[in-house]
């Protein structure tokens, strides 16, 4: 039971969007990390709740998927711009992929991401979907 606060841990990243931030440089990052490539040695790194908005830089309609993901093609996969800086890249859901456009705003959702067939097992994640004005 050891790796239990691991787990939990990981958890609360996976489900709050946690990122970064260099308190000596102020810079933020998204995945987190343990050093600021900027400071290195005189980083100081502390975590921060990222709101899960942004806007699309770019993106690109998937019509063929590994095997597990047929049954979602397409779907968009985005490069996301959040409000606080930092990019990432994920699926783009709840959004028809004629509807898609550059610099749409979009937010954070958490959805199922894959389900391994035989353990039964669910995996959650981070998605983006439009924003209703
Ligand atoms: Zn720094």
């Amino acid at each position: 039971m050891s790796n239990v606060p691991r787990f939990w841990r990981n958890l609360k990243r996976r489900y709050n969007l946690i990122g970064t931030k260099c308190l000596n440089c102020n810079e933020l990052y998204f995945p987190p990390r343990q050093l600021c490539p900027k400071c290195r040695r005189a980083s100081k790194i502390e975590d921060v709740q990222l709101k899960g908005r942004g806007e699309v830089l770019t993106y690109t309609i998937i019509h063929s998927a590994p095997k597990r993901f047929e049954g979602q093609t397409p779907y968009i996969m985005a490069i996301i711009q959040l409000e606080e800086g930092p990019k990432l890249t994920a699926q783009i859901v709840d959004c028809d992929p004629t509807e898609i456009d550059i610099g749409m705003k979009v937010e954070m959702v958490f959805r199922r991401i894959q389900e391994d067939g035989d353990a039964g097992l669910i995996y959650y994640g981070y998605k983006f979907r439009p924003i209703a004005n």
